[in-house]
């Protein structure tokens, strides 16, 4: 399994519940907040750490193919705003990967 494929089955587990967004946890490695999910190997696509970026970018590659690669900006946010994005954006009927994407294009 390559990486987008992993990131995409993150995703979803975030949306259906399954699995809490990165941002309302610790980072792993160093306690401060999370803002995103490393995979150590993608052949476990759900098998992730909360770590903070500086932290994620010192892990280096996880096992598995890396098709390519995503930099997405990083929005720091506290749960309060974080639930109140979610709300707009259910109003909006996108998803909060939808909604990031929009803003990189928009930025370009
Ligand atoms: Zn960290």
């Amino acid at each position: 399994m390559a990486n987008a494929k992993a990131m995409a089955l993150v995703r979803t587990a975030i949306r259906r519940g399954e699995l809490a967004p990165a941002i309302t946890k610790e980072c792993m490695d160093c306690g401060t907040q999370a803002v995103e999910y490393d995979h150590r190997d993608y052949s476990k696509p759900l098998d992730v750490d909360p770590v903070c970026h500086s932290c994620n970018s010192k892990r280096g590659k996880a096992a598995g193919e890396h098709d390519h690669v995503i930099i997405l900006p990083v929005v720091r946010v506290t749960k309060e705003q974080y639930d109140k994005l979610q709300a707009i954006l259910e109003q909006k009927g996108i998803t909060y990967s939808q909604w990031l994407r929009e803003r990189i294009e928009r930025a370009r």
